[in-house]
């Protein structure tokens, strides 16, 4: 067995390639070498998201730059192999952020860096994904900036990923009329059928401003009370358009220009004319609202009342090509890459 580890070996600049990462094999660490308060995971999963695009960069953000030749940031679930910290043994499945990389040494006296998890009713992989850190953010901004009322009409863009799908049916299940953006018949279809949304934009199937619009006016024919943003660009200007007066956004996400693309907002005189509240939010600076997005999420995923998709790539080698894939839309759903 070898510990495999993927640094950054250079910094993108515009859309980033495999050869901005580098695979680098060692020894397993020695359960022998751990010293008081470490334990030794063994990954089965890696969670691949969009924020480690901007880590990529070397500016300023919410977040520190990703060094270069350091193991890339990245949440992780797996298995306790050794221990010597006494809440953690030998079998426990644990969640963190052990990097992309296939064993990881973490000294769990900081406390939160390592979280036991229940699988008996949850798989694993759910922890990075609909019970994880982007079902938590799906719940944050929905509840607490969204403030959805039932008989409402919601829009939400990447409708069919991690956190897009999740925002969708925690609407649902609140009274609200929800439509999706998603790129893609395939796409759509599977927000509308598995996801139970009302409605689904393609927006690669109407490129133009006006096209977009009238679909958005189409599928929500009482006006936007709430946008959840993942994308930011022309699906933003089109969901501006389309807001009620009061209306609400969250922005999440901005995918459409985390290569560096400018993004002019077309509309912004909107906000004042509609009275749009505009907020934006990080889901790791509100740690004290975690317990009850994941007592919600946890709950829903064991009653099967809230549903979840994984595209799945397999081995650490492959974990590049399939973040770059998720930059552009190649997963549905949670894209993880699994090591065991
Ligand atoms: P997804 O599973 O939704 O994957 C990203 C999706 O973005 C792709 O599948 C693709 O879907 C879509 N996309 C890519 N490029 C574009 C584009 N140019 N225009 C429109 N859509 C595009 O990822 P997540 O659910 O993990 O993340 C969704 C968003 O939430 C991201 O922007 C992410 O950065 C943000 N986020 C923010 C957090 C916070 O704390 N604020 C925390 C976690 C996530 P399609 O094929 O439909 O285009």
């Amino acid at each position: 067995m070898t510990h495999q580890q993927i640094v950054l070996a250079s910094r993108p600049s515009g859309e980033p390639t495999v050869e901005n990462f580098r695979l680098v094999e060692g020894p397993v660490p020695a359960a022998s070498s751990l010293a008081d308060g470490q334990v030794l995971v063994q990954h089965h999963f890696l969670s691949l998201d969009p924020y480690m695009r901007g880590r990529m960069n070397d500016g300023r953000s919410y977040a520190q730059p990703q060094p270069l030749d350091a193991v890339m940031i990245g949440g992780t679930a797996g298995v306790v192999l050794a221990s010597r910290h006494p809440a953690f043994a030998e079998g426990d499945a644990v969640v963190g952020m052990g990097g992309w990389q296939t064993h990881a040494v973490v000294d769990v006296s900081a406390p939160g860096v390592l979280r036991k998890v229940d699988t008996s009713a949850i798989p694993l992989s759910a922890y990075l994904g609909a019970v994880g850190m982007p079902g938590v953010t799906a719940w944050m901004g929905l509840t607490q900036i969204l403030e959805p009322q039932a008989g409402q009409t919601l829009l939400v863009s990447a409708a069919s990923g991690a956190v897009g799908s999740m925002v969708g049916q925690l609407a649902r299940q609140r009274g609200c009329r929800v439509v999706g953006v998603a790129g893609g018949a395939a796409k759509c279809a599977h927000v509308t059928d598995v996801m139970q949304f009302d409605a689904c934009i393609d927006y690669k199937a109407h490129a133009t401003p006006a096209a977009l619009l009238q679909a958005v006016q189409a599928a929500a024919p009482l006006g936007v009370d709430m946008y959840f943003d993942n994308v930011g660009g022309a699906v933003l200007d089109a969901a501006m358009a389309a807001m009620n007066d009061h209306g609400r956004i969250a922005v999440c996400g901005m995918i459409a220009g985390y290569n560096g693309e400018p993004m002019p907002m077309a509309h912004p005189m909107l906000i004042l004319q509609r009275r749009l509240k505009i907020q934006g939010f990080i889901v790791s600076e509100r740690m004290d609202l975690w317990p009850a997005a994941l007592k919600e999420l946890g709950t829903g995923v064991a009653r099967g009342t809230l549903k979840y998709h994984e595209t799945v790539a397999q081995g650490l080698a492959a974990a590049p090509e399939a973040f770059l894939g998720l930059l552009k839309g190649r997963n549905l759903g949670k894209q993880l890459v699994k090591l065991v």
